[in-house]
């Protein structure tokens, strides 16, 4: 190592010019730069994954999870990214969001749900998303019933947001990330009402995830800079 440390009160300029080099042996605030210089980012974080220093990820980190989202679109495009989680990483799914976006109209739930075997056939030959048949199925299969819950409760962030108590996001205080429950109450319930609606690859450990993901609970650990912002 080398005596060479470098503060900064703008990490995110930092994270654009080196990302793909990073390592990240302390989660959440030092960097060694591929020069062997260690770099003091001044901002805490959650320490899952950052190990490979990867932009996309921390961007997400800092920009996504755990910000309460009540956007309809968004919300169908997390539950079709969730479920095509299953048995994978976030990370691997993160990396091919775009990809998603192109093939799947932008996550138009009205589009997707009229996705008929020959489109479902084009997807399956589509390299830049998880070549799944069952998952891409089941995308189209859960934007049938999005429409239906839309039309049921006026919108999917009315529906969804009722699975934590009076709609709000659940504050936890976990110090580390492995306090994190990979499932809890609610959603066990949010699951289930989601099967009995016909919904697929919507099981308890993805449900929370997407709580996680959509801001319903802060899994933020109370150290993360984040915590106290999201
Ligand atoms: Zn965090």
């Amino acid at each position: 190592m080398t005596s060479h440390i470098f503060r900064r009160q703008n990490p995110v300029r930092i994270l654009n010019s080196y990302t793909a080099f990073w390592i990240y042996p302390q989660p959440g605030n030092q960097f060694i730069l591929p020069c062997g210089i260690p770099y003091m980012d001044s901002k805490r974080r959650c320490g899952w994954g950052f190990e490979n220093g990867d932009e996309l990820y921390i961007r997400y980190h800092d920009a996504e999870w755990g910000v309460p989202v009540h956007d309809d679109k968004k919300l169908f495009e997390v539950l079709v990214l969730q479920s095509t989680q299953a048995g994978l990483s976030w990370y691997i799914v993160l990396h091919k969001r775009d990809s998603y976006r192109n093939a799947f109209d932008g996550f138009s739930p009205k589009k997707v749900a009229r996705y008929d075997a020959r489109k479902v056939g084009a997807l399956l030959e589509n390299r830049g998303i998880i070549r799944n048949r069952l998952k891409i199925e089941a995308a189209v299969n859960n934007a049938k019933h999005f429409l239906e819950v839309q039309k049921e409760f006026g919108s999917f962030d009315s529906y969804i947001w009722r699975f934590v108590p009076n709609g709000r996001p659940i504050r936890n205080r976990w110090t580390t990330v492995r306090q994190a429950p990979a499932r809890t109450r609610e959603s066990d319930a949010m699951s289930a009402d989601l099967k009995r609606r016909g919904f697929k690859f919507v099981g308890a450990t993805i449900c929370y995830a997407y709580m996680q993901a959509t801001g319903m609970v802060n899994d933020h650990i109370t150290s993360c800079f984040r915590y106290r912002e999201v």
